[in-house]
């Protein structure tokens, strides 16, 4: 049980830390979820890793966080921390002077990451948020760069989104941008979602996390399932935000394709009456999706991935 570093953070419940010390030397393995505190198939996947490893079979170290965000995980609240209403990935790699999220994120960077060779963050969709499993990391030709897209590619989900900036104006940075400053490979990667445990998007997880321990040489390769099908690499993440509040009729699912100038949706007021068509600005793939149907005004309605 560890109770993290930073004056806003004194009166926190500890959380659970989990140490899988292989027989083997070999690197050491960050993982953690939680972050957001409603995407539950992330938790489980750290969980159950953390029962499950083998120290036996193991070169190197995993260290495993089921849950970062507590506040938001015990209260049931989506995207932010319930303390300082901020959303935690967008304050990486944090500050120890910052509100509550900012102190949280710079104690998970500078007590763990960075004492780590490779991070991997589990997130899904968040409570209203459905989505087609995917991985991101950051986009660029520099060394950390490149190992962050070897091991994104070797977790094995469906699509791989590379990025070179934040996907929203905000004080800080993701979880992988911010651990890849300062200098640690790292990736983001997202299944199951709608505030529910799908078992199947727990198996893609931990698979996933278990094909990176094989990439980096921790476990033999009998340990891992293969992936079905080579990861589509996407090289841009749009993301689409309703002018109007009111109820959101999306056409698309996750997963499907949608084309430029085409109508994805609509936004009606509560009489029924269209406030506004929602029409995709690219040729991609929704990647994520709103889906309750309650939206406020410039709300985020989905994220579309761009080759
Ligand atoms: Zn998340």
């Amino acid at each position: 049980m560890i109770k993290l570093p930073g004056d806003a953070l004194t009166n926190d419940e500890p959380r659970p830390v989990i140490s899988v010390a292989g027989a083997k030397p070999g690197p050491v393995l960050f993982l953690n979820a939680g972050v957001h505190g409603g995407e539950y198939p992330a938790v489980e996947a750290v969980i159950r890793l953390g029962k499950t490893l083998d120290p036996k079979k193991i070169s190197g170290t995993v260290i495993l966080m089921p849950v970062l965000n507590l506040p938001a995980f015990r209260t049931r609240t989506p995207f932010v921390c319930p303390i300082d209403n901020v959303n935690p990935n967008r304050v990486f790699p944090g500050d120890a002077k910052g509100s509550y999220s900012e102190q949280m994120t710079h104690a998970l960077i500078h007590e763990f990451v960075v004492h780590a060779d490779a991070y991997v963050d589990l997130h899904g969709g968040d409570i209203p948020e459905a989505l087609v499993p995917f991985v991101i990391c950051r986009a660029g030709d520099d060394a950390v760069s490149k190992k962050s897209k070897q091991i994104a590619l070797a977790f094995g989900l469906p699509y791989v989104l590379t990025v070179s900036k934040p996907v929203q104006p905000a004080k800080g940075l993701s979880s992988y941008a911010g651990a890849a400053e300062k200098g640690i490979p790292a990736i983001l990667a997202e299944a199951g979602g709608v505030g529910q445990l799908q078992q199947d998007a727990v198996a893609l997880l931990v698979n996933g996390v278990k094909r990176v321990m094989k990439h980096l040489g921790m476990i033999e390769g009998k340990e891992v399932r293969r992936s079905q099908t080579a990861a589509t690499v996407l090289g841009k993440f749009e993301w689409l935000y309703t002018k109007h509040a009111g109820m959101w009729y999306p056409k698309v699912a996750p997963g499907d394709a949608v084309k430029k100038g085409k109508q994805i949706g609509t936004v009606r007021d509560l009489f029924g009456d269209t406030l506004e068509k929602i029409i995709s600005p690219v040729d991609g793939v929704v990647l994520f999706l709103t889906i309750n149907p309650s939206v406020l005004e410039n709300g985020l309605l989905m994220g579309i991935g761009v080759e």
